[in-house]
């Protein structure tokens, strides 16, 4: 058994732990899970239900992560388990293709208006990963701009993340990855418009496109200042690249078109995940159709995929989307807004510097006073500070991302008896933060 930092115990988990670190490097099958950020054992699932987790070990668990997005109607909702069901008793695969797939692209496309053709793929790494290489492919060009903080997979072009200041050529961030892979990808300060102005003038008609979040949950919430990406979209015009948006996170998350539906700028292509598929390996990309008819095989662009458009991950997507009305989004905003202040609140209470930030009901804390607007400064933050309030948290019965670097995810599931449990855990928490040592 590893030494727990904590007085609590999960031996089940542990014990789970222990046998998939023989058979798995790390003993997970992504890194975060780990839980390497906060220490301890990681909690193994075995249930979800509407807000709640319950881990091997019995104990259950407000859930604040909803499987890093996905379960934005909870976990197990009856009507998104029916239509998997009825998908499953009819055969999982068939590597054809099938009605499913049509009706959740013609979803997708109802909902957000610059979407005009996509493409299903399995997960949000595949869809960014072949947005890049349609961006090379349209514009004949090498160069992408990404931003330091940002996430857009495990993309060898884009795991880039480091360097700062103006037009820096990125190493390569982990190894495996190499200069030749990395070396068209230029990494520039999030939020800043004049660094990718210069970037732009200093390699003219190199550039294929700027990807970026179209609002960041991946250095915690870092929402784009006003009018940032509208500039992204104009400088990328003005300068025939492509601007994809990477709705992986926010798409029929932060509204039911997405964050598109919050600041309305149009981009050339986008990416989606989590939301979509329902708790199952759907993903996608699109955009315009001018530029989407490059692909195969329309076009010379290849990509391909056997699971791509899964009938039993279309039909969880499609029923997910579905149930995503107006109301549902009212009540996911309003739970998120309640968790927010009672956050604050309890962190005030106990003086503790804190800045919360939201991008609709994405939200995260940063233990700083300052305001956060990028990654250099999500990096002042205390994090040693999130470490005690997480383990309180967890010790009480809430489970938040087991990183200071993360989105926090509500449900329409959340409802009052889940809110008062997280505000019954709050108050210890707080106080856990602001006792917490370097
Ligand atoms: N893009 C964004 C914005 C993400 O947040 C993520 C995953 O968290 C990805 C892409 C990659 O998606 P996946 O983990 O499905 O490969």
């Amino acid at each position: 058994m590893s030494e727990l930092p904590y007085p609590y115990e999960a031996q089940a988990s542990q014990a789970l732990f222990d046998r998939a670190a023989a058979v798995t490097p790390g003993g997970v099958n992504s890194p975060v899970r780990a839980f390497r950020a906060v220490g301890g054992t990681p909690r193994f699932m075995v249930s979800g239900t509407g807000p709640y987790l319950t881990d091997a070990d019995g104990r259950e668990y407000v859930d604040l992560v909803c499987s890093w997005g996905p379960m934005i109607l909870g976990h197990a909702h009856p009507e998104v388990i029916a239509a998997v069901q009825d998908a499953v008793a009819r055969g999982t695969s068939f590597g054809t293709p099938g009605e499913g797939e049509v009706a959740l692209a013609e979803e997708m496309v109802a909902r957000i208006e610059p979407l005009e053709q996509v493409r299903l793929v399995s997960s949000g790494t595949e869809a960014t990963m072949s947005a890049i290489r349609l961006a090379r492919g349209f514009t004949q060009r090498a160069k992408v701009i990404k931003f330091a903080g940002c996430y857009h997979g495990h993309v060898d072009a884009l795991l880039a993340a480091a360097g700062s200041g103006v037009a820096t050529f990125a190493l390569p961030d982990t190894p495996g990855v190499t200069g030749a892979q990395a070396g068209d990808t230029i990494v520039l300060p999030y939020n800043d418009l004049d660094a990718v102005r210069a970037a732009f003038a200093a390699h003219p008609g190199e550039i294929a496109c700027v990807i970026t979040e179209a609002s960041p949950g991946n250095m915690g919430v870092v929402p784009p200042l006003p009018g940032f990406n509208q500039g992204l979209k104009d400088v990328c015009a003005a300068n025939g690249a492509l601007y994809i948006s990477d709705e992986v996170m926010t798409g029929f998350r932060t509204s039911r078109a997405g964050w598109f539906g919050v600041d309305g700028v149009r981009p050339d292509l986008m990416t989606f995940g989590k939301v979509m598929g329902g708790g199952f390996p759907a993903a996608a990309f699109g955009g315009r159709a001018d530029v989407m008819a490059h692909l195969a095989p329309a076009g010379p662009v290849y990509q391909a995929g056997t699971l791509s458009g899964n009938p039993v991950a279309t039909a969880a997507g499609l029923a997910q989307l579905r149930l995503l009305d107006d109301a549902a989004y009212e009540k996911v905003d309003a739970v998120s807004e309640r968790i927010r202040s009672l956050v604050t609140e309890a962190l005030t209470k106990e003086g503790v510097a804190h800045t919360l930030q939201n991008a609709s009901n994405m939200f995260s804390v940063f233990f700083t006073d300052r305001p956060v607007k990028n990654y250099e400064d999500a990096r002042t933050q205390e994090s040693f500070r999130y470490t005690a309030f997480f383990h309180s948290l967890l010790e009480n019965g809430v489970y938040l991302p087991p990183s200071s670097f993360e989105s926090w995810f509500v449900s329409t599931a959340h409802d009052d008896r889940a809110v008062q449990r997280i505000a019954d855990a709050l108050p210890t928490a707080a106080r856990a933060a602001a006792e917490a040592t370097a």
